[in-house]
């Protein structure tokens, strides 16, 4: 066990965690946003990112510090926290990324992870090789020979209690992914950033960002913080929570309003498009857009952080309660039908549901059927996992609502789709408590179908009927050819009692 990590709750592979920092004695709570600082421009004082707006971490670059002279020697002298202001916990990362850009930095991972720990870095960072998506296989795999070769060079170098990132890499490989996240997994390291994702967050490719956290996953101990390095909007923490991610890192709130770029859990709105603000942070409740506009450059960029600012950590901090209270994969849902994109994400995240539901606990609050998508849920899954282990004897009636023909019974289960059937004593137990629409969907119909198949083979003594509301063929057509099928929905009598 990592001792520095501890889980407090979890919700799908979501989860709330206290990351212990201690070289900056601190602990930070997860998910957690880390608001980027460029120690050259300072759009907002990391002093105020601490008191206006909760920020226990933030992260800085150290290669840009190495790099200038005069900055160089104050973070030498002051130290880190004093150079920018800021008591929690400071992340510094190692010119990576001017890698990827430029194609080439000047120091190794011993120089640059001595060169933070000298300037007092909490959590440092090893030159990793960060590799773009999409890039050949032979490149992925030569770079990710690289990048395992700096992480062991920082566990050679000696850094006190200064934790240690050890990056995922693999572009857009699944297996690769995969490995990199054993790999890492296995070394001394300390925290896990998944690593050149920022092109898939550029290009809204959320689907393919959620497999590559899920391939990263699947290598990673579940005692591991994630942190998904270079995803900075929030209109996708959902999502990135609810696969496993921990800790995001947000350039994006500085860099969107140099534009005037106005962030959502939505999407992005640019302030030309605006009358009015969907917000109410102290920015927007205190300006019009007609105001902001008005603004000088330098004074609009400073309020359009801070708003943006505000959207980012209101959207974690409604992440955490709805980890509380089991309701991640719905808000998931209410983000999904925000954006096409996320909805993708979203998509690709029920791929993995087999990976979810080993980590998604027994009982949570309530379940709501949302969508054609909430059949897919990882609660679905298992409970049609668990048909495989309920006995049923004699002639067994499934039904949606009343009892059909007049016909006499040893048993009558409830049928609920998505779930499919369950013996009535089974009503009170999650997620058989679940809310669903009147007016289920073909998707929720099928997956009921599936669950009557699932206890049809697990019974093959007994005899087995089907009441249900109008099914279509697609529900119908997959259920085995010994199950009696009578619809309730056809029946003439509409007072018919529908349970
Ligand atoms: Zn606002």
């Amino acid at each position: 066990m990592r001792d520095h990590f501890e889980l407090r709750d979890g919700d799908a592979a979501g989860r709330i965690g206290e990351l212990s920092v201690p070289r900056a004695g601190v602990t930070v709570e997860t998910p957690a946003l880390m608001p980027v600082i460029n120690p050259n421009i300072r759009t907002i004082p990391p002093a105020e990112l601490e008191s206006a707006f909760g920020a226990e971490i933030l992260i800085t670059n150290a290669y840009i510090i190495h790099s200038g002279d005069d900055l160089r020697e104050r973070a030498l002298s002051e130290g880190l926290h004093e150079l920018l202001g800021f008591d929690g916990a400071v992340v510094t990362d190692s010119g990576s990324f001017q890698l990827a850009e430029y194609g080439d930095v000047e120091v190794t991972t011993r120089e640059i992870l001595e060169f933070q720990y000298d300037i007092g870095s909490d959590i440092g960072t090893p030159v990793d090789i960060p590799t773009p998506p999409d890039v050949s296989r032979e490149r992925a795999e030569a770079d990710l020979t690289r990048t395992e070769a700096a992480l062991s060079d920082a566990e050679s170098v000696d850094t006190g209690e200064m934790l240690v990132n050890a990056p995922v890499q693999g572009s857009t490989y699944p297996d690769l992914r995969e490995e990199a996240g054993r790999h890492a997994d296995a070394t001394a390291l300390d925290v896990f950033p998944i690593g050149a994702v920022v092109p898939l967050m550029n290009g809204y490719r959320y689907a393919d960002m959620t497999d590559v956290v899920a391939a990263a996953k699947r290598g990673l101990g579940r005692d591991a913080p994630v942190h998904l390095f270079g995803a900075g909007h929030p209109m996708m923490f959902a999502l990135a929570v609810a696969a496993g991610c921990d800790m995001f890192d947000s350039a994006a709130y500085a860099i969107y309003a140099r534009d005037d770029r106005y962030l959502t859990v939505r999407g992005t709105e640019h302030l030309d498009d605006l009358d009015y603000f969907p917000c109410s942070c102290p920015i927007c409740t205190r300006h019009d857009p007609n105001g902001l506009r008005a603004c000088d450059e330098g004074e609009r960029e400073r309020l359009l952080a801070a708003h943006n600012l505000h959207a980012s950590f209101a959207e974690i901090r409604r992440i955490k309660q709805a980890i509380r209270s089991g309701t991640l994969l719905e808000l998931v849902e209410s983000r999904a039908r925000g954006h096409p994109r996320v909805l993708d994400g979203y998509r690709a995240l029920l791929d993995h549901a087999d990976q979810l539901e080993r980590e998604d606990p027994v009982s949570k609050g309530s379940f709501f059927a949302l969508s054609a998508e909430s059949a897919r849920r990882p609660e679905v899954r298992r409970h049609h996992d668990r048909l495989d282990r309920l006995d049923a004897e004699g002639r067994v009636l499934l039904t949606e609502g009343g009892t059909p023909s007049g016909d006499e019974y040893d048993a009558v289960w409830r049928v609920v789709p998505p779930f499919g059937p369950f013996p009535r004593a089974l009503s009170e137990t999650y997620p058989l408590t679940a809310t669903v629409p009147d007016r289920a969907d073909a998707a929720a119909q099928r997956a009921a179908a599936e669950g009557v198949c699932r206890v049809v083979a697990a019974n093959p003594d007994a005899d087995f009927a089907l009441a249900h509301e109008g099914w279509p063929d697609a529900a119908l057509g997959r259920l085995p050819g010994g199950v009696a099928v009578e619809s309730l929905a056809e029946r003439s009598d509409p007072g018919d009692d529908r349970g």
